[in-house]
């Protein structure tokens, strides 16, 4: 039987140049091997990011434990946030400056919607003590982007640190947080195509004026003084190390504008298949990381899908059953097309009236203008 293909925001499935890396032995960390495949690992994010500095550290956990180091790092208990909350990240972030006892102004932001940044900026005038703004590029449970350049601008004329949770974002968009980000946080099993266990945490120099010592294993500034050495405080996850060597590379190799033009190409294209048989666009402004699809028969198709060895994701919470999502991150433009094929099968035979070819078609037209084919 034929591989199930991942098409879900997080994990994405992994290039073979990774894969070949990660199946080798295990190299011990404490060797002047391993330093120098981290600190190579180290010069590849500064050039993703765009930036010189060493303010930034790899965290061995999922994407939440960087996000909950943020709130640690540069907060304090008491300590004002607006958190931009429109779907199950957004609640991430609240739920967690909320567990560590911040002072949580919530915006919420309608799933589906995007943030408004003029909002923000009457928020921080009315309260001019908020000391972070915290929010996710890409909403990967709506499929929404925020406008972080934007919102960026208006940040800049506060105290606020602008906190971004860029995980299904960094290694998508072409990200460089000198827009005015603060704190950045990436993930490893989404947008950097590795398997889950690895985390980013950047910082720009406002942020790291106010660091605090307030976690132990989270700890920006112990893991700082190490990692700018090629070592870690911990036991670091080798493996998906020298990993992420690769898919930097791979990633710097094509370039991060070629990088986002491409996810822009099959997003656009995705899109256009899918009105043209007849479905909806989920979010207001999507995220070139994924597409949500709005449909009353979302789990059935699905399930459909399943039976093709195609796994999408559904929705959450409220969003359960009513609509669906695809994700475009480690997803090659010829591997979307196929997937537009298969959606038109299975919307077929679930009764749409669907004349085979003509999402295939539209996908090919939309890349072909696209410049990309
Ligand atoms: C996946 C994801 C996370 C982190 O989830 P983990 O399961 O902890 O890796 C955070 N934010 C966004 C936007 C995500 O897509």
């Amino acid at each position: 039987m034929y591989q199930e293909r991942l098409f879900t925001p997080g994990p994405v499935e992994i290039p073979d140049r990774v894969r070949e890396v990660l199946g080798r032995q295990i190299i011990h960390h404490r060797t002047d091997e391993f330093r120098q495949v981290f600190l190579e690992v180290r010069e590849l994010i500064k050039r993703l990011l765009e930036d010189p500095s060493d303010n930034f550290v790899l965290f061995s956990s999922s994407g939440t434990g960087a996000m909950e180091s943020a709130i640690l790092n540069f907060f304090e208990e008491g300590q004002k946030v607006l958190v931009v909350n429109g779907g199950k990240f957004g609640e991430r972030w609240l739920l967690l400056a909320k567990h560590w006892k911040l002072n949580v102004i919530e915006y919420s932001v309608e799933w589906g919607k995007s943030a408004d940044p003029e909002r923000i900026r009457d928020f921080l005038k009315e309260h001019p003590d908020c000391m972070g703004v915290l929010l996710q590029i890409s909403e990967t449970s709506t499929g929404s982007y925020h406008p972080v350049e934007e919102i960026a601008q208006v940040c800049k004329e506060s105290d606020a640190l602008l906190v971004a949770d860029a995980i299904t974002a960094l290694g998508v968009y072409h990200i460089r947080p000198s827009v005015g980000i603060d704190v950045l946080v990436g993930g490893s099993q989404k947008a950097f195509m590795l398997p889950p266990g690895l985390s980013l945490l950047w910082f720009s120099q406002k942020a790291q004026d106010r660091l605090k010592d307030r976690a132990f294993y989270f700890s920006v500034r112990k893991e700082l003084n190490k990692q700018k050495e090629g070592q870690t405080a911990w036991t670091p996850a080798i493996s998906l190390i020298l990993g992420l060597k690769e898919s930097l590379s791979m990633l710097l190799e094509e370039g991060m504008d070629k990088v986002e033009k491409r996810y822009r190409a099959i997003s656009e294209g995705t899109r256009r298949a899918i009105r043209k048989l007849g479905l909806d666009i989920f979010p207001e402004i999507p995220s070139i990381s994924l597409t949500a699809v709005k449909s009353q028969d979302a789990e059935k198709i699905r399930k459909e899908l399943l039976k093709h060895r195609i796994r999408v994701a559904g929705g959450q919470d409220h969003l359960k059953g009513k609509i669906f999502r695809i994700s475009h991150m480690g997803v090659s433009d010829k591997d979307g097309l196929m997937l537009i094929g298969v959606l038109e099968v299975v919307l077929k035979k679930l009764g749409y009236s669907v004349q085979l070819g003509s999402a295939v078609a539209e996908y090919s037209q939309a890349l072909m203008e696209s410049g990309l084919w």
